[in-house]
């Protein structure tokens, strides 16, 4: 079998599309902050294109720099004003942060109903109930490229390789909210080959170059590869061997032009979503 190549940037565009045209018919325009610590470069180009991308679908965009040297205290004052700011309806902090700002307490202080990233704890838990309002960016585009895919998940079997608080656990509860039997894989996993081969839908999510090999995907699997990785030589590859993942897979997404363009997307869909809740 070879696999269909999901095309995650035209999926993602034609979402940017409709969130801007709902956006368009709103009667107030929805406000996104965007704070980032530090000179990180690679932080510094996702919030640059953040920032393109929600002007673009008619968000009102405010990117707040601190330096690195910056306090836990100076962020959480900052944190304090954006919750408290009428105009501003979604708030990201762009992780990664400097160590001493603390992640958890700071994303603890941004007020739920903002938390555009669903890393809030509350957010977390009705995520983990089955429902909730704001859930992560990336998982939720792991979800919506197996729904444009029109791949089945009741009853289907699910393997999700990684378990971190931002990608892997919260897409294994969407799975397990859309009836697929999710199991989640981890450096601890024994014989990982063997679990991936029973997959039905396989969501690899460890960061770790084309670990994923052919001879690991049964046939005709769904294949997520939400792995960003750049090798020496510069060149992005993503946590699946593609080319011979594709051989066995019924479908598979690329990267880059996978998962990467789907987050920014259901970022802006976040930012809508939360403005909608807020003002009504
Ligand atoms: P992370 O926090 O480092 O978590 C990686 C997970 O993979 C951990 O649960 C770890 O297991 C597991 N793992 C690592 N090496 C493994 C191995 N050799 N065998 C089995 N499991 C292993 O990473 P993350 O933040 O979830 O990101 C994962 C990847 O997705 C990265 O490449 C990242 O760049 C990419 N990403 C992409 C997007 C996007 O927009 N496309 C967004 C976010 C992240 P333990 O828990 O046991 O340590």
């Amino acid at each position: 079998m070879t696999a269909r190549i999901l095309d995650g940037k035209a999926i993602a565009a034609a979402l940017r599309a409709e969130v801007a045209a709902r956006v368009a018919r709103l009667a107030f325009q929805p406000g996104l902050a965007v704070v980032l610590v530090g000179d990180d470069p690679a932080s510094a180009v996702y919030v640059r294109n953040k920032d393109r991308a929600a002007q673009l679908a008619g968000i009102a965009v405010r990117t707040i720099r601190l330096a690195a040297a910056a306090s836990q205290l100076d962020l959480l004052g900052v944190i304090a004003g954006l919750n408290a700011d009428p105009e501003v309806d979604a708030i990201l902090v762009q992780l990664p942060l400097p160590p001493q700002m603390g992640a958890r307490a700071v994303l603890e202080a941004v007020d739920p109903a903002k938390d555009v990233d669903g890393f809030h704890p509350l957010n977390v838990g009705r995520l983990a109930e089955g429902g909730a309002k704001l859930a992560p960016c990336t998982p939720r585009g792991v979800m919506k490229l197996l729904a444009a895919a029109d791949v089945s998940l009741t009853g289907v079997r699910a393997l999700v390789l990684g378990r971190s608080q931002i990608v892997g656990r919260p897409v294994a509860a969407m799975l397990l909210a859309a009836n697929a039997t999710v199991t989640i894989a981890h450096s601890r996993t024994r014989d990982l080959a063997a679990e991936c081969r029973r997959a039905e839908v396989l969501v690899a999510c460890v960061g770790q170059p084309e670990m994923v090999q052919g001879d690991w995907i049964a046939e005709g699997a769904a294949v997520i590869d939400v792995g960003i990785n750049r090798l020496a030589d510069g060149r992005l590859v993503g946590d699946c061997a593609t080319t011979e993942c594709a051989a066995h897979a019924g479908v598979i997404t690329p990267v880059p032009g996978g998962v990467g363009p789907m987050t920014i997307a259901c970022l802006l869909e976040n930012t809508l979503l939360a403005a909608q809740a807020r003002r009504g």
